[in-house]
């Protein structure tokens, strides 16, 4: 429980991971970061001709039509660099607010190196490498304000809980995680084919995007062949490189490639924000336990990894060999920005 006025930064999630962004990724600016009013006034001072676009009562700074990236990014570089707004001075850090005010890295960041996942998880240690500004940038916005935010986001999920209380469905964070994170739910052929993909008349902008050693990032599309892959540009804009089926069932795993995913979906249920998001899900039907959703979400999660992780082996003209670690490491970065954005009954700092 969070007190007003005392509010830490639980960063348990990060520990073990080392992070050095790549000079020639730029994955995280094709995207239109929140900018808060002390970020706005910043960017104003030194590029006046900033535009920004409003969703609900946030603003956000604009990015290029078409999907494309942010409209200060310039030959991959960032043209505000010193006064970028806080989601891109903290990236790949998120924060979740919940219960408590919970640190997690976007693992879609690939200059976040996933071997962690690999190993048991250890409380205390070495904080990340890579990470001290950061996690400065995230400290320096721990005030006052925060306490009264969590004990709102607080109040959010207990209305939830009382809800599955009532009809006898409700599983403590706790429990969940003691009966999951050993037995671990893994995909089968159950879970396939997995998740729909936005179609590309939502717009380039609402595709999974991921980076794959191109100069542009590649997309992600349903499409009535099966499943479309864009290279997307900077200024706006696409081209189609392939189309390709999703696997329909689940697809054959080396030793290797089962770990990552089972570290993978262990590393998801330790993160505040699944949980509050399987949560706000649950409380929207009329049955199943907590513990049910999760395990299924786990699993759901789990087969959606799989399918763009092949897709990604496909493109890289893997043919059908079962999947790597390698594989399931490009599979991971497709997904784990989308497992991220789930609406859920938290916030984000
Ligand atoms: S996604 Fe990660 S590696 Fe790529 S530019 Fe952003 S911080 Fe750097
Ligand atoms: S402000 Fe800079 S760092 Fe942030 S998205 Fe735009 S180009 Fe990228």
């Amino acid at each position: 429980m969070t007190h007003p006025g005392s509010v830490d930064l639980d960063f348990e999630l990060l520990r073990g991971f080392g992070f050095r962004c790549r000079p020639d990724c730029g994955l995280c600016c094709f995207a239109e970061p929140r900018a808060d009013p002390p970020d706005r006034a910043q960017l104003l001072q030194i590029a006046p001709e900033a535009t920004f676009v409003g969703h609900g009562p946030d603003r956000f700074l604009a990015a290029r039509p078409n999907g494309g990236a942010c409209q200060f990014l310039s030959d991959l570089r960032c043209r505000v660099h010193a006064a970028r707004p806080h989601p891109c001075r903290e990236f790949p850090v998120t924060v979740h607010l919940g219960h408590r005010v919970q640190a997690t890295l976007v693992l879609s960041c690939p200059g976040v190196d996933l071997g962690p996942l690999l190993a048991r998880p250890a409380s205390g240690g070495a904080v990340p490498e890579g990470l001290d500004s950061e996690l400065a940038s995230v400290r320096s916005r721990l005030g006052s304000d925060l306490a009264r935010r969590v004990a709102a986001t607080s109040r959010r999920g207990r209305r939830i809980e009382r809800r599955l209380r009532d009809s006898d469905r409700w599983t403590d964070d706790g429990a969940v995680r003691a009966a999951l994170l050993d037995r671990t739910p893994m995909p089968d052929d159950r879970d396939f084919p997995a998740q729909a993909l936005p179609d590309l008349e939502a717009g380039v902008e609402n595709l999974p995007i991921f980076f794959d050693g191109r100069s542009g990032p590649v997309a992600l599309a349903e499409d009535l062949g099966g499943w479309r892959i864009l290279e997307v540009a900077a200024e706006g804009g696409y081209e189609t490189l392939e189309v390709v089926p999703p696997p329909t069932r689940a697809p054959r795993l080396s030793e290797g490639a089962e770990d990552l995913l089972r570290g993978y979906l262990r590393y998801v249920l330790r993160r505040d924000a699944f949980l509050a998001a399987v949560q706000f899900d649950a409380a929207e039907e009329d049955d199943g336990t907590v513990l049910e959703w999760t395990d299924a979400a786990l699993r759901e999660l789990g087969a959606t990894v799989l399918a763009r992780a092949s897709v990604r082996a496909r493109l890289n003209g893997a043919g059908d060999r079962p999947l790597t670690a390698a594989d399931l490491d490009a599979g991971i970065r497709a997904t784990d920005q989308d497992a991220l954005d789930r609406p859920s009954w938290g916030d984000r700092l």
